[in-house]
């Protein structure tokens, strides 16, 4: 069941009753292990023939909260997949120059190429997310991005883009945890910021903003997904699986030689 915490269109739903605790879906970790190890292996074979290929593009999306596991699951999913054909890209703060130019503007620039796959870890949901909790434009202006986003994504879609979107959906208390492992392991005292004790505050808002975004922004095209991420095992092998099942949908086939090879000798 790849599609399992998929969203249908235009279908109501609120975040507090859609689980952040994956283990009820899949009791045994060793066997998810073992699982998500075959996957990504189903993973990299997939990603050498799209690359090969070179028509098709898959685009994947991550939000979450802070600490919700977005450099993590991208580590764990990706490793041994060739970076060559992978590019990752991690949506800051804009600069001067992004915010002289549309919202969608650094986006667009950076979206996968033919063979490629394309991850943003953080993407153009924020200007609907942090943008709207902490009023940095006015709604008048945020509203109509849902619509502007949707439309956009289609333009992907319609030419030849997959897109996966997923929401790694953590429990505040899994947050505080993680928050705590950041400030007691010297090896992840960088990633602690007092600005993320600060966006915590606004959890509620953030769940409000997360509802919205998710609701208006799921599409037939383009529908999110909502993983259960407490367990870092859980997520990992479900988003996994969703990936691959793209991938096989999308089929790629390694491209036909160039005339008939059968006859040519090295020497
Ligand atoms: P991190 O992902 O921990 O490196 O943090 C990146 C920060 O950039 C987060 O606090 C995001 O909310 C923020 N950010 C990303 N995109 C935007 C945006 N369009 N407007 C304002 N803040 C953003
Ligand atoms: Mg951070």
């Amino acid at each position: 069941m790849p599609h399992k915490h998929q969203l249908e269109p235009g279908r109501p739903f609120t975040l507090a009753d859609l689980p952040t605790q994956g283990k009820q879906f899949f009791p045994d970790r060793d066997a998810a292990e073992a699982e998500f190890k075959a996957l990504r292996r189903e993973l990299i074979e997939l990603q050498t023939c799209l690359y090969a290929e070179n028509k098709q593009k898959l685009l994947i999306v991550f939000q979450a909260m802070d600490a919700g596991g977005k450099d993590g699951t991208i580590r764990r999913v990706f490793r041994g997949v060739n970076p060559q054909g992978v590019r990752v890209h991690s949506f800051k703060v804009p600069s001067k120059i992004e915010l002289a130019h549309d919202y969608l503007w650094r986006i667009h620039k950076v979206v996968p190429a033919k063979g490629m796959i394309g991850v943003f870890n953080r993407s153009h949901y924020e200007d609907v997310l942090v943008v709207r909790v902490h009023d940095i434009v006015p709604e008048s202006v945020w509203r109509p991005r849902y619509e502007q986003i949707n439309q956009f994504e289609k333009l992907l879609t319609d030419t030849g883009t997959a897109v996966l979107k997923f929401f790694l959906h953590i429990s505040p208390e899994e947050q505080l945890e993680r928050f705590q492992d950041r400030l007691d392991e010297p090896s992840k005292n960088w990633k602690f910021s007092l600005e993320d004790l600060e966006k915590r505050k606004f959890w509620d808002d953030y769940m409000a903003a997360y509802e919205e975004a998710l609701q208006q922004c799921t599409t037939p095209w383009a529908p999110w997904h909502v993983i259960p991420a407490d367990q870092k095992w859980y997520r990992n092998l479900t988003i996994t699986r969703t990936i691959v099942h793209t991938l096989k949908q999308m089929n790629p086939q390694y491209p036909e030689p160039e005339g008939d090879l059968s006859g040519i000798v090295i020497d």
